[in-house]
């Protein structure tokens, strides 16, 4: 391939745009891992990584993607034949109900459209009629990548405790922590399941779980066979600040340098930034003519837009063309929705000019590609984002 001239648009709703600083941050001498430098590092990443969960418990950080965190959550709390109660809202729900029944868990999958968040009404049903207890966890996709859903995180713990059910709430945030607003202690959640590689700004590499003391008292006395996942011996070394095994130390160089720009920005600050980007790529959306995937206003991601192309169009042809074009990567139509739908990731670093160039790109590809669409998209978000620079 020729040289490109100019910065790459990533665009895809993670891994996200790893900004300089934290480049820097990560391109230091490794050192070690056992001496006191490092051992500083990790229990002040430790105390300051709940900030992000809000979370007053511990955190653990795996060295491994997402995927990795998820099986944490489930080996540690859960035994082989438990039955869980997990909710269809897109590919991501579905790839950890599969991880599920892998372990030898018993999923019982709520259906979802890929359209609609995780209905906490039929959660409260399936577990009012669960008298015995015999769920013991339930599992919810705060921001569903695939889909553009955010599910109300809230109303299904409200659910659980509507019916005194003593499942174990277990919550993937993998796209949401750090982007969209998440209170593991307030919402009563029990294990929450981060990743790196999205709203924390990182490279793809490191993952977490919170973890409730119900859920630290679950793995204390039980939890499938496990050893490189085990929370315990995890937590006996943290204890020490330092790692039961090698940990990635300068993606820890990374983790601390994104946690203190997110402070240094504000956690609400980020929050409605994410938020008003969210608004502005929808505004484009509506104005080209085009359809959300996520129907609910109350469920849309302030993370990413999923898009669906009209009837008879490919999504792919027109990532295609606007790679080829313009050198931005968009996300890919997952699972059920592959080539019916492209996704803009607006997450992580970013600005109104980011968004604004991405949504230049997109406008343009889709002229390029063929697909029926009205022109303005651009034109909307940039009204909407220059009027909320007025207001505020
Ligand atoms: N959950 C969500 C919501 C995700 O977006 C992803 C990845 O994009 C995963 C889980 C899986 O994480 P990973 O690919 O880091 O293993």
């Amino acid at each position: 391939m020729s040289y490109q001239s100019g910065r790459h648009f990533l665009q895809i709703p993670g891994p996200t745009n790893v900004p300089d600083r934290i480049l820097r941050a990560i391109d230091r001498p490794t050192i070690d891992h056992r001496g006191p430098e490092f051992i500083s590092l990790t229990k002040g990443l430790l105390r300051d990584i709940r900030g992000i969960f809000k979370t007053e418990s511990r955190v653990v950080i795996i060295t491994g993607s997402g995927t990795g965190a998820w099986e944490a959550a489930l080996v540690n709390t859960l035994v082989a034949g438990d039955r869980v109660l997990m909710h269809e809202t897109g590919q991501f729900s579905t790839l950890w109900r599969n991880l599920a029944e892998r372990l030898g868990l018993s999923p019982d999958y709520i259906e979802g459209d890929w359209r609609h968040g995780a209905d906490a009404a039929r959660i409260e049903a399936a577990l009012a009629e669960d008298k015995a207890h015999a769920i013991k966890a339930v599992c919810v996709v705060h921001n569903d990548t695939a889909t553009g859903i955010t599910s109300n995180v809230q109303n299904v713990r409200k659910a659980m405790d509507a019916v005194g059910h003593p499942a174990l709430l277990l919550v993937d945030t993998i796209s949401s922590l750090g982007s969209i607003d998440y209170k593991h202690d307030e919402w009563g959640v029990d294990v929450t399941v981060g990743g790196s590689q999205k709203g924390l700004m990182l490279p793809p590499g490191l993952s977490f779980n919170a973890i409730s003391d119900k859920a630290l008292a679950a793995s204390e006395s039980g939890g499938m066979t496990r050893s490189y996942w085990d929370w315990n011996d995890m937590i006996a070394a943290n204890e020490g600040g330092s790692f039961p095994f090698t940990p990635a130390t300068n993606m820890l160089y990374g983790l601390r340098e994104a946690i203190d720009m997110l402070n240094e920005e504000g956690l609400d600050n980020v929050f409605a930034r994410h938020v008003r980007h969210g608004e502005a790529a929808r505004r484009a959306v509506t104005a080209w003519g085009l359809e959300l995937q996520c129907l609910n206003p109350d469920e849309f991601s302030n993370a990413l837009t999923a898009i669906r192309v009209p009837e008879g169009n490919s999504a792919d042809a027109l990532r295609k063309a606007v790679l080829e074009n313009f050198d931005m990567s968009l996300g890919s139509g997952l699972g059920k929705v592959a080539d019916k739908v492209f996704r803009i990731g607006h997450l992580g670093d970013f600005n109104d000019l980011t968004l604004t160039g991405a949504l230049c790109g997109v406008e343009m590809g889709l002229g390029l590609a063929g697909i029926p669409h009205s022109t303005g998209g651009v034109a909307a978000a940039m009204d909407y984002l220059a009027a909320k620079r007025q207001s505020s």
